[in-house]
């Protein structure tokens, strides 16, 4: 598809606003009405200018494209978008008030279940969740034309932050009651809010300098930008809550401690999945391996790309990714925006089998990232310095489906081969962290090492909730957010008794 630009797009958008008003001079729309409506496209920077730049890709709607999309939506009584949404966003309701220009009004709707739309928005993977199942996109027979809930929701999100509309939630009286929350991403955020509006005390604890989890250190800018997130911090702190930064809990203080000896009446564990998983091949250490952990790290967090930033670049021309995730194309992008001349994604099955998001896979694509599929690294080669020149790979065949239902991988014997590259990232997903659960004495964990938690996010010891992805395995920010709105819930019943 050729590239068309945000003006063209807004000129669109216009006439077709114009058209929409002027069926509804004679009444209300029908559903053919509707479903005739095209679906409007997000505005992106151009793609070969973009793929240096660590600006935001996609622009956000304009607000005549945000309310011809509303009025695609068909109202659904049975709302199975809501369903599909894991913190059952009231989809109808505020789509209904885009459609009547009421945007502040239709953040409000969003923001009674959801406290992130502008993050959510943004990284939900809605094309499994709520546009999965909008009726729409089920009549057109694709997801991708389905309403486009999440655009709509950033949309609103940005046009109250745009206008300084935001307002604090009301907050109970003090009750004298403390809640640790060790981790700072999305679970251990939602669980803060959600405490300290019925009036508790509430102290995040985060082991890096910065709070967000992998808002802020992995994701990177130019798909949700840093200041979003510290904005929704500074919300919280103006609510009250507390940052303790630079606090690894386990190794500055254990859970325990905070528990026992610093009065903490209750604790929520929200460290996320952080333990990067390797190849465990040969040549594993060689210089310019990197996992996409510590690559997103240092461009995200340390502002790698930033000259100046004290943090150093390691410079490479041919960077090779392997894996087929978003974290995979996170890494190939982010590798161009530090200065690489070619990117290349090994994976060793097909497109179709690819776990990331079409769309993301789409936009690495349009950056110029080159997809080796079917093959998969079984050396990494060193140069006399113990710095990668390359690695050796096989070829591969796709066979019988595995449990995972995706045709499994079958490797062709003697079509080993060299794939030449600077610098290897090495992006096959994350484990969680075994600090918590050792320095945790009775926390009970699964055989992948996270912890065990009910429904309501408690765990095996008392006083201590759990939630994200140390308990869910690498998941979602939304997953994480509904975890912690849990948790929240159950906290305060609990400390309605203590
Ligand atoms: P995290 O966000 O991991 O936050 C945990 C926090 O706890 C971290 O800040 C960590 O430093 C801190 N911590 C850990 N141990 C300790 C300790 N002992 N003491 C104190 N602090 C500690 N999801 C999406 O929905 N959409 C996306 O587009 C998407 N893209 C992703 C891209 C990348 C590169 C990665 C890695 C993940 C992505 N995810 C995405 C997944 C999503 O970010 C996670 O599922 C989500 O952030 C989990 O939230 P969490 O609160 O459980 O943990
Ligand atoms: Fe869809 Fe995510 Fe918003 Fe829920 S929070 S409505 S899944 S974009
Ligand atoms: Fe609107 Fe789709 Fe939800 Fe129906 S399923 S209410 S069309 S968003």
């Amino acid at each position: 598809m050729s590239y068309v630009t945000l003006e063209e797009l807004g000129r669109i958008a216009e006439t077709e606003l114009a058209a929409v008003n002027k069926k509804l001079e004679q009444g209300p729309l029908t559903t053919k009405d509707r479903m005739a409506i095209p679906q409007q496209d997000m505005p992106v920077l151009e793609p070969r200018g973009r793929a240096r730049l660590m600006d935001e890709v996609a622009m956000g709607y304009t607000s005549e494209q945000a309310i011809v999309e509303a009025q695609r939506c068909l109202q659904c009584k049975n709302q199975p978008c809501v369903n599909g949404c894991p913190v059952n966003v009231p989809i109808p309701q505020f789509i209904a008030e885009i459609a009547k220009g009421d945007f502040k009004k239709s953040v409000d709707i969003i923001k009674t279940t959801n406290l992130l739309p502008a993050i959510c928005g943004r990284v939900c993977p809605q094309e499994k969740q709520c546009q999965e199942q909008c009726t729409v996109g089920k009549a057109l027979k694709d997801v991708e034309k389905s309403v486009a809930i999440g655009r709509l929701e950033r949309f609103v999100a940005d046009y109250e932050r745009e206008n300084n509309l935001q307002t604090l939630p009301d907050i109970a009286p003090d009750t004298g009651k403390r809640v640790a929350i060790i981790g700072s991403g999305p679970a251990g955020l939602t669980a803060a809010a959600d405490v300290r509006r019925d009036g508790h005390e509430v102290v995040v604890f985060e082991a890096f300098h910065k709070s967000g989890g992998v808002m802020v250190y992995g994701i990177p800018e130019f798909r949700l930008p840093k200041t979003i997130v510290s904005q929704e911090i500074d919300q919280l702190k103006r609510m009250g809550v507390q940052f303790r930064e630079n606090f690894l809990v386990g190794r500055t203080g254990t859970l325990m401690q905070l528990l026992e000896e610093q009065g903490f009446d209750a604790a929520f564990v929200g460290t996320g999945a952080g333990l990067p998983k390797f190849l465990n091949i040969e040549g594993e250490n060689l210089i310019g391996v990197f996992s996409a952990n510590e690559y997103l790290t240092r461009a995200n967090l340390m502002r790698a790309y930033d000259k100046n930033a004290d943090t150093p670049l390691y410079d490479a021309k041919h960077v090779a990714i392997v894996g087929g995730g978003n974290v995979a194309m996170d890494a190939a992008r982010t590798a161009f925006r530090l200065g690489a001349e070619k990117v290349s994604v090994i994976y060793r099955r097909t497109r179709n089998e690819m776990p990331a998001r079409r769309e993301e896979i789409a936009h690495a694509e349009e950056e110029g990232v080159e997809f080796l599929f079917l093959e998969n690294p079984t050396r990494i080669l060193g140069d006399e310095e113990g710095r990668i020149r390359g690695v050796e790979a096989l070829s591969y065949q796709l066979g019988e489906p595995d449990e995972s239902g995706r045709r499994s991988p079958v490797a062709i014997p003697g079509s080993e081969h060299e794939i030449p590259c600077d610098a290897l990232i090495v992006a096959l997903g994350n484990d969680s962290s075994p600090l918590m659960m050792k320095t945790t004495p009775g926390l009970e964990v699964n055989r992948k090492g996270n912890i065990k938690a009910d429904e309501s996010c408690a765990t095996s010891l008392p006083k201590v909730w759990a939630g994200g992805d140390i308990v869910q395995g690498a998941a979602t920010v939304i997953l994480a957010m509904g975890d912690g709105r849990r948790a929240a819930a159950s906290i305060n019943e609990y400390l309605k008794q203590a």
